[in-house]
C-alpha cells in the first residue's frame, strides 16, 4: 500500500524543503521581552473599513507601546474578490493616519526579513508545510465534486444536522492511499483538506485579550487547506504566516471567533504554540428600526474611511475618537491631556468594551473641532490645500489664489490660549468663508439678499446700518464692543437683557439685535467667527461699502 509520504511525494514532487528548514530561515525574533508582534491583514477587496481602521489602529499601539514590530501582510488568496490597486490604496490611507508599518507589504514594495509578505507569493512555503501534513497522515487528498457537496449538504439539512465536510460526511477521508494515487493518476481534480481529530461535542477552553477565556465547541471540520488554484485558504495560511512571520499576538475582528477552534487545531497538528489572540469587538450604530447593527458597507457611509477624508476631517479626529471606543479611559485622558500628545497613551485590552461600540458622529465632530481649533494658521493653510487639491476644486482655487488672505481669516481668534473652534472639518469651508471674498459676497447677495429679522422693517434696519459706520475698527475689541453698545442704546436697543425682559416695549430691541444686523450685513449670515475680527480682515472700506450697499436699497 501506498505511504502517506509516498503520497505527499506524488503530490507535491517539486517540494525539497522541510519545515526545519522554514524554522531556519525565518528565526525567532531578536526582541526585547514584552515586545509584542503585531499584525494588519487586510484583504484586497475593496476601500478601507472603518472597522479596518480600528483594528490596525490597535495593531499598530500595541506593537509601538511595546517597542514591537507592527507589519501588513496581503491575504490575498481569494482572487475571485481582489479588486486591482486596493492593497495599495489600502496603505496609502493608513498612511494618511499615521499608521506606518515598521515592516511589511507597504503598497509598493516590502520590507523585512520575513516575506514574501503577500500571500499570493508563498505558495512554495505553504506547499512545504502541507507536504508535511500529508506526511503525517493529517491532511489528505479530496476528490469531492460541486455535486456530491451539494448533495452531501441537502442531506444534512434534510435531517437537521450541523452542515459540512466531517465525521461521517466527509467521505474522501476514508479512501486509502492506493485509491487516492490511482485517481491522482488518473487526473482527477482535488483539494487538499485537514484531517481534524476533533469533536464538536467537546469544548475547548480558549482565552482571549478582550474576551477572556471561554469555551467554545472543538472542530471537527475537515476544512480545505489547499485550493486547486495552488493558493491555501485563509485559516490555513493565516496559521502558517502567524508562525512563520512571528506574530505573537493576533488582533482581528470579533467574526473570527468563530473559527478560532480550526485555527487552535492546525497549530496543535503543526506542533506550533499558537499566538496570543484578541478579538475586537464590532463597530455598530443604531439603525432605522432603532436596533443596534453592524455598520454596513452597504448601508453607512461611515463605514468607509474615505467617507471621512472626503468630508475633510482631519485624520487625527478619527483616530482619537476610535481610541475612545478602543478603551474606556481613554476620553478622559485626553480631555486631561488637552487633546495632544495621545501617543503617550497607554493602551490595555482590558479596557476594551465587550459589546460592540456605538459608532457616534457628534463626538467625532467634538473630536474634530477640537483639533482644528489647535493648528496654527499655516497647519490649516497648508491642510486646506491639500484636502481641496484632492476633492474640493472651488475651495482650491479660492485658497491658493491668495493663500496670506486665506491665513488672515481662517486665523480669527487661532493660536491663542482658548481658540474658538469654529470649524468642524474642511468639507464645507468653501460655503463657511466665501463672504470673505468680495466677489462671492456679491454673488451670495445677489441670489439671495440678505435676510434679517423679520421683526425689523429696512428702514430700521438701514438706521441701524448707518449708525454703525462710525464703527472704529482701529482700537481693541473692548473698545470697539463698547461703542456698538452705545450706537445701539442712543438709538432704543436695550444692553441689558433685564430690563429689556421685565419691558420689552420700552425697546426696540436687544444689543445683541444690532450685532445681528450688522453680521448679516457683512457676513450675509447669523453665524460667523467673530465679528470685530471680520471686520479687521475685512478692512473698513470693503465694510463699508457693504453696509452703503443696504443704504442704497
Ligand atoms: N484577511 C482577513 C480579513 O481581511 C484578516 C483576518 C486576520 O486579521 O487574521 O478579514
Amino acid at each position: 500500500m501506498v505511504s502517506d509520504k509516498e503520497l505527499a511525494e506524488l503530490i507535491f514532487p517539486e517540494v525539497k524543503e522541510t519545515i526545519a528548514d522554514l524554522e531556519a530561515r525565518y528565526p525567532l525574533r531578536n526582541l526585547p521581552s514584552g515586545a509584542e508582534v503585531t499584525r494588519f491583514a487586510p484583504s484586497p477587496t475593496g476601500f478601507l473599513h472603518t472597522g479596518s481602521l480600528f483594528t490596525s489602529m490597535v495593531c499598530h499601539k500595541v506593537a509601538n507601546d511595546s517597542n514591537g514590530v507592527f507589519y501588513v501582510r496581503l491575504e490575498d488568496t481569494d482572487t475571485k474578490r481582489e479588486i486591482e490597486g486596493s492593497g495599495l490604496q489600502l496603505l496609502q490611507q493608513l498612511k494618511l493616519f499615521n499608521i506606518v508599518p515598521n515592516e511589511g507589504y507597504l503598497g509598493d514594495h516590502q520590507v523585512g526579513q520575513y516575506g514574501p509578505y503577500i500571500q499570493s507569493e508563498r505558495a512554495d512555503i505553504y506547499k512545504v508545510v502541507i507536504k508535511h501534513l500529508l506526511e503525517e497522515g493529517k491532511a489528505y487528498p479530496c476528490f469531492c465534486s460541486q455535486e456530491e457537496l451539494d448533495d452531501i449538504r441537502a442531506k444534512q439539512e434534510k435531517a437537521k444536522i450541523i452542515p459540512g465536510y466531517y465525521g461521517p460526511f466527509a467521505k474522501y477521508r476514508y479512501l486509502n492511499n492506493d485509491e487516492r494515487k490511482e485517481r491522482i493518476l488518473k487526473g482527477d481534480p482535488y483539494v487538499i483538506r485537514f484531517k481534524s481529530s476533533g469533536n464538536h461535542i467537546h469544548k475547548i477552553k480558549v482565552s482571549d485579550l478582550v474576551h477572556g477565556n471561554f469555551e467554545i465547541a472543538e472542530n471537527d471540520m475537515d476544512i480545505v487547506i489547499f485550493k486547486s488554484d495552488g493558493l491555501p485558504t485563509y485559516h490555513f495560511a493565516h496559521v502558517c504566516d502567524d508562525h512563520f512571520m512571528r506574530t505573537t499576538t493576533v488582533i482581528r475582528g470579533e467574526e473570527w471567533i468563530a473559527s478560532l477552534p480550526i485555527h487552535l487545531e492546525l497549530f496543535k497538528a503543526l506542533g506550533w504554540q499558537a499566538p496570543k489572540y484578541a478579538h475586537l469587538p464590532v463597530i455598530m450604530k443604531i439603525g432605522e428600526n432603532g436596533n443596534k447593527r453592524k455598520l454596513s458597507k452597504r448601508l453607512d457611509n461611515e463605514a468607509a474611511v474615505s467617507y471621512f477624508l472626503k468630508d475633510g476631517y482631519p485624520s487625527e479626529a478619527l483616530i482619537m475618537y476610535l481610541m475612545t471606543i478602543a478603551n474606556s479611559n481613554f476620553e478622559e485622558w485626553i480631555f486631561e491631556h488637552k487633546f495632544e500628545h495621545m501617543e503617550e497613551f497607554k493602551f490595555s485590552f482590558d479596557k476594551m468594551s465587550l459589546e460592540g461600540a456605538l459608532f457616534d458622529m457628534g463626538k467625532l465632530n467634538f473630536f474634530s473641532r477640537e483639533i482644528l481649533s489647535k493648528k496654527t494658521k499655516e497647519e490649516m493653510l497648508e491642510m486646506t490645500l491639500k484636502y481641496s487639491k484632492e476633492y474640493d476644486e472651488k475651495l482650491y482655487n479660492l485658497v491658493s489664489s491668495d493663500p496670506e488672505y486665506f491665513k488672515k481669516i481662517i486665523n480669527i481668534e487661532r493660536e491663542k490660549e482658548n481658540p474658538r473652534k469654529d470649524y468642524e472639518k474642511l468639507g464645507g469651508l468653501y460655503d463657511l468663508i466665501s463672504f470673505f471674498y468680495k466677489d462671492l459676497y456679491e454673488e451670495y447677495v445677489k441670489i439671495n439678499g440678505l435676510v434679517y429679522n423679520e421683526k425689523f422693517s429696512l428702514e430700521q434696519v438701514k438706521e441701524v446700518l448707518s449708525a454703525l459706520k462710525e464703527l472704529d475698527i482701529s482700537k481693541d475689541e473692548q473698545t470697539w464692543f463698547s461703542q456698538m453698545k452705545s450706537i445701539g442704546e442712543s438709538l432704543g436697543f436695550s444692553s441689558d437683557r433685564k430690563a429689556y425682559k421685565a419691558n420689552p416695549e420700552a425697546y426696540k430691541g436687544m444689543i445683541g439685535d444690532v450685532a445681528e444686523i450688522l453680521r448679516i450685513t457683512l457676513t450675509t449670515k447669523k453665524n460667523s467667527p467673530n465679528l470685530y475680527y471680520v471686520m479687521q480682515v475685512l478692512g473698513l472700506e470693503e465694510c463699508h461699502r457693504r453696509i452703503n450697499q443696504v443704504l442704497s436699497k
